[in-house]
């Protein structure tokens, strides 16, 4: 069964999306914690940071640099997350990062 950002790549869920390309697609996260909340994710659906392969970690880093560039993000700042399976709080099985932005943020990296 496919998961929901698979849908979206397959376009059979809506998504506000800001960045694509032949390997990557990046949408506004439908529950923002901050002003600029954005979800980076590969096309091909795998479901952990560990296994992305190498060429396309290439593309979505690269995609990331681009989104912050676009949004002008260099000079205030920005924050980068991957959460990863049961204990790294990942919701969603797809790999994806956030980036987290727009606003101060706070200093809880444990976020418990
Ligand atoms: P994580 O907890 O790291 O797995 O993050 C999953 C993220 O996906 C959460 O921040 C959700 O708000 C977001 N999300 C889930 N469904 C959608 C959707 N249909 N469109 C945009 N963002 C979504």
């Amino acid at each position: 069964m496919s998961c929901i950002f698979c849908s979206i790549v397959e376009n059979q869920i809506p998504a506000d999306k800001v960045y694509e390309d032949e390997y990557v697609l990046a949408f506004k996260d439908v529950n923002p914690v901050a002003l600029i909340h954005i979800v980076i994710i590969p096309k091909q659906c795998c479901q952990h940071f560990h296994n992305i392969e190498d060429n396309t970690l290439a593309h979505l880093f690269r995609a990331i640099k681009i989104i912050i560039q676009e949004n002008n993000l260099e000079d205030r700042g920005y924050r980068i997350v991957n959460n990863n399976g049961q204990d790294g709080g990942q919701t969603v099985n797809h790999a994806h990062f956030h980036i987290i932005a727009g606003e101060q943020l706070g200093h809880n990296l444990a976020g418990h």
